[in-house]
């Protein structure tokens, strides 16, 4: 495995999403996302699906609200679970997002799209043993660098405490394997609307630095701040045709 160190590459991939988009739509679309459901908990990669099915996954510093705005995309309360000890769940859940009924009306294309969401475990607290760190590292490391089916990474971080080490790290791998990355500032009802974009701003530029190609946005659970934007994301990346990537 590559080390987890964040490396600035800038090799001329395609960018599948377009600037995030600053407005929502007009008419509000129905959700692509609703209809997820669970599918398997794998605490190995071999456990996965060995399919060529999308997948989009979420990742970020355990309590940085992951689970939650998993919830709010999905608009399902339980979908993944909100309280956990911080740090133990050292599995990747996948959910499932099938084919519906509602994807049969042609006067709603967009309400459903065949792929799956991932969630994979959290990092970043100090009293996990090094061995579950190790594992972690194997789990989350592997998962990023070699999964065929992985079309984008969604890394949550908490408004107020953003581009920690770890996730400079995290978006390393990300960076690494050239996979659109998107990034979701939570919580953003905790600071004001003023302090709240100068956060954005100021992660947007570090981005720059890193690589211009990786998004952001202000995300909140609790106000609903952002939800449609990152479906829009979302959507964009699964409906994107596979780009033939092959892992690194
Ligand atoms: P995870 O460990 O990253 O999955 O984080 P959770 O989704 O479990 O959230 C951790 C804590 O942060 C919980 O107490 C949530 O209620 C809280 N939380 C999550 N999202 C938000 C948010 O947008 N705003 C506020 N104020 N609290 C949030």
């Amino acid at each position: 495995m590559a080390k987890f160190r964040p490396r600035i590459l800038h090799h001329g991939r395609t960018l599948v999403t377009s600037p995030v988009p600053t407005s929502p739509p007009a008419t509000q679309a129905p959700n692509p996302f609703a209809h997820a459901r669970f599918l398997l908990s794998a605490a190995k990669l071999t456990q996965l699906p060995q399919d060529h099915l999308a997948e989009v996954a979420f990742v970020g510093r355990s309590n940085a609200g992951k689970s939650s705005a998993l919830n709010l995309i999905c608009q399902q309360k339980q979908l993944a679970r909100v309280s956990k000890t911080p740090g133990r769940t050292q599995l990747i859940n996948l959910f499932d997002l099938p084919v519906t009924a509602a994807a049969a009306t042609e006067a709603a294309p967009q309400a459903s799209i065949r792929a799956r969401l991932v969630d994979l475990p959290g990092y970043g607290f100090a009293q996990v043993p090094l061995e579950i760190r190790r594992n972690w590292g194997l789990l989350v490391g592997g998962f990023v660098e070699q999964r065929i089916n992985l079309r984008g990474l969604v890394v949550v971080m908490d408004i107020r405490h953003p581009m920690t080490d770890l996730d400079l790290q995290m978006l390393g791998w990300c960076e690494a394997r050239g996979l659109p990355t998107h990034i979701l500032l939570t919580k953003a009802d905790k600071l004001g609307h003023g302090a709240g974009k100068n956060v954005l701003l100021k992660v947007r530029k570090e981005l720059r630095e890193l690589d211009p190609a990786m998004t952001v946005q202000t995300f909140s659970a609790h106000t609903q701040m952002g939800a449609e934007m990152v479906r829009e994301v979302l959507t964009a990346w699964l409906e994107a045709p596979a780009s033939g990537d092959q892992p690194v």
